[in-house]
Formats: structure tokens, C-alpha cells, sequence
């Protein structure tokens, strides 16, 4: 049992933003600012990390174009594109989504920050990527 499976076949009712034949877009519950939207495919996928390049593109490319509409409509001054992949990375729902937060400045509930850590060796690092 999948909870977005079951609001893409309408048994969970959702606030819909935007809907195709591939891809749905709806309101998260959660606002974690105003706006806060969920992009999602049709087709059940675990994550961004296991979807087809098709996929990753039609659900990439609505939440790209409903990021700038949100952020006309709502005057939010920015934006984060943003996909979970795994418990670890803080999934909470195994079906693939891409969270579109408006972002508003200070007055925002949401804290993304990156804190610094030990200086690494890039070469080491790229080794270990692409060796
Ligand atoms: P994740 O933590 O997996 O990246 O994000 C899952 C998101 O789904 C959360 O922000 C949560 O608020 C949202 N969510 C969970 N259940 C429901 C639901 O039944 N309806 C809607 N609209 N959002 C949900
Ligand atoms: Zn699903």
C-alpha cells in the first residue's frame, strides 16, 4: 500500500496543482511554507534514485515550471527544488516526489543549511566517485 498511489487514484482526496497523464501535482499537508507543493509521477517509483530518465525529466521539468508559477503568484523571492531519496536522507513517503517550497526570507519555517566539515582531497573524493 502506497499513500500517493492511493491520492493519484483519488481513495485519499489531495488539493491538485497540477495534473497530466504522467504527472501529479498537489498541495503538501504539511505548508511547510505557503505553497509548499508535491511533484510526483503517476507510476509508482521508490525515488528519484530509482525512476527512468523519462520520468526523472517529466517530474523535474513540472516541478522546474510550477516552482516559477508558485513564486509569481505566491511573491516568494525563492525557491528549493528538492527530492528525499531513502529514510536517511529524510524520506518519509517511498514514492518518488520533489517537494517545491516557496521561500519567503527570514519569516521562513524551514532551515537548509550546509555546515562545514573537515577539508577533504578532491582528488581522493573523485577517485572514489569515478574510479
Ligand atoms: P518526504 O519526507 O518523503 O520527502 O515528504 C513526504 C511529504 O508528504 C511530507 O512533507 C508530508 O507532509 C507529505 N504528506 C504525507 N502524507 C500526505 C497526505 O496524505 N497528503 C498530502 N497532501 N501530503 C502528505
Ligand atoms: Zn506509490
Amino acid at each position: 500500500m502506497c499513500i500517493f498511489c492511493d491520492i493519484i487514484d483519488h481513495k485519499i482526496p489531495s488539493s491538485v496543482v497540477y495534473e497530466d497523464d504522467e504527472v501529479l501535482a498537489i498541495l503538501d499537508i504539511s505548508q511547510v511554507t505557503f505553497g509548499h507543493t508535491l511533484v510526483m509521477p503517476k507510476k509508482h517509483v521508490d525515488s528519484a534514485l530509482e525512476a527512468d530518465p523519462e520520468t526523472i525529466a517529466r517530474v523535474f521539468s513540472a516541478a522546474s515550471v510550477l516552482g516559477k508559477k508558485i513564486k509569481e503568484k505566491t511573491g516568494a523571492v525563492g525557491v528549493n527544488l528538492l527530492a528525499n531519496c531513502g529514510e536517511a536522507a529524510g524520506q518519509t513517503v517511498p514514492h518518488m516526489h520533489v517537494h517545491v517550497i516557496p521561500r519567503y526570507g527570514v519569516s521562513d519555517a524551514i532551515d537548509i543549511a550546509f555546515h562545514p566539515s573537515e577539508k577533504k582531497d578532491l582528488s581522493e573524493v573523485l577517485e572514489k566517485i569515478n574510479g
